[in-house]
């Protein structure tokens, strides 16, 4: 007799949970997606720069082997499924503040295994005619990519074929002794599954409350502006100092930066203002272009660096998969969680920090 399908109720649909519903529709399991938001990608999925990279994680970071299997696994999911990688776009060049800087750090990513390439001011100008002063050297990452992750989100729960619910709340998880059995909404209604899973980002603990255990993910916040733009300006994603810049396939332009403090004159409109003359003075640009959107995003994030994925201790039937960088680590994620759960295999690429 074929083994029961077992049912798996996903808490989340950023892009964590839209790739965890992938892979394990992918390999025959029942899933049901549920999701306060109206539509997947809607939590600080919605507000990601979109870049999938290793350019821009240092070698030695703790994350950095992540990264590069992160990556590999992109290059599989673009081979499933072409259609929904369409508008995305490949490579991004990358420099630092002085030439020796950033061939130093070329050679740092080649000694680590990653394929870059150094490339000079002609090749960077014929590229990108329309950044103004092209450095000496950039380095060309070729396996990155530029994408927008709320909509990779809704590509993956289409592509998964599940049963979706948006637009209610999960208050807590329901509990039979120590066995979870389902969810209770907000409303009060209630879903029952033989599994949870928790991808709700920075919300994971609060959900996890009533079963005594915290991930101790973190709330990290960043900024995201957008610019209306009329005419294609960019071909790659442009990370040089003071500026991290992409264009997407609508032409809008979208920056990212740090967060500094909440002060007045570093809230998200203020710096967005900041950072339009930046633009203008490293960029030539269509008249017209102006901000259209600029917030603070919360990213989930551990201090250690380093994403969580396991079973949460003290419970049978509770399944949490969190951490930064979301986007990029998504698909592996994805694929790690589906492996562990369904086939046994704990991925030695994630230590289970306290998760089993
Ligand atoms: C400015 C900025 C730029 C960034 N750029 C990048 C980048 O270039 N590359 C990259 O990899 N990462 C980037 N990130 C980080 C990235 O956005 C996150 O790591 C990623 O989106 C996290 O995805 P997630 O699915 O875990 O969380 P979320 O997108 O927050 O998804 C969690 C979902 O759970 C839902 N939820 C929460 N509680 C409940 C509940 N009780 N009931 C039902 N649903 C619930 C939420 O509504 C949400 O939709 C950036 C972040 C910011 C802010």
């Amino acid at each position: 007799m074929a083994p029961a399908k077992i049912r798996v109720i996903i808490v989340g649909a950023g892009i964590v949970g839209a790739s965890l519903a992938f892979h394990f529709a992918r390999r025959g399991t029942e899933v049901h997606m549920v999701e306060e938001g109206v539509a997947a990608g809607s939590g600080v999925t919605s507000s990601a720069f979109g870049w999938v990279n290793i350019i821009n994680i240092a070698p030695g970071a703790i994350n950095y082997g992540l990264v590069q299997e992160a990556l590999v696994e992109y290059a599989r999911l673009q081979a499933d499924l072409p259609g929904v990688f369409v508008a995305a776009r490949a490579g991004s060049l990358f420099w630092l503040a002085s030439p020796a800087e950033t061939e130093a750090f070329a050679a740092a990513h080649r000694t680590a295994g990653t394929d870059v390439e150094l490339v000079d001011a002609a090749t960077i100008a014929a590229w990108e005619p329309n950044l103004l002063k092209p450095p000496a050297c950039a380095i060309f990452s070729p396996l990155d990519l530029a994408l927008d992750p709320a909509r990779l989100a809704r590509d993956l729960i289409d592509a998964a074929g599940i049963t979706a619910t948006f637009g209610r709340k999960v208050g807590s998880l329901t509990l039979s002794g120590n066995i979870v059995t389902g969810v209770r909404f907000d409303d009060g209604g209630v879903i029952e599954a033989d599994l949870v899973i928790l991808t709700a980002g920075t919300a994971v603990d609060r959900l996890a409350e009533n079963l005594g255990f915290r991930t101790g993910v973190e709330a990290s916040p960043s900024i995201i502006l957008r610019y209306s733009c009329t005419e294609p300006v960019l071909s790659r994603i442009l990370r040089g100092p003071g500026l991290e810049i992409r264009q997407s396939a609508d032409n809008r332009l979208n920056v990212a930066k740090g967060y500094i403090d909440d002060r007045e004159e570093n809230a998200p409109e203020s710096v967005g203002r900041r950072i339009l003359k930046i633009m203008h003075e490293r960029l030539r640009l269509p008249e017209r272009v102006s901000l259209v959107e600029a917030v603070a995003g919360y990213r989930p994030f551990f201090s250690d660096g380093m994403p969580r994925l396991g079973f949460l201790p003290g419970v049978e039937g509770a399944y949490a998969a969190v951490g930064h960088p979301g986007v990029i680590l998504a698909p592996l994620l994805g694929r790690l969680a589906a492996e562990h759960v369904l086939e046994g295999r704990r991925s030695p690429l994630i230590p289970p920090a306290g998760l089993m």
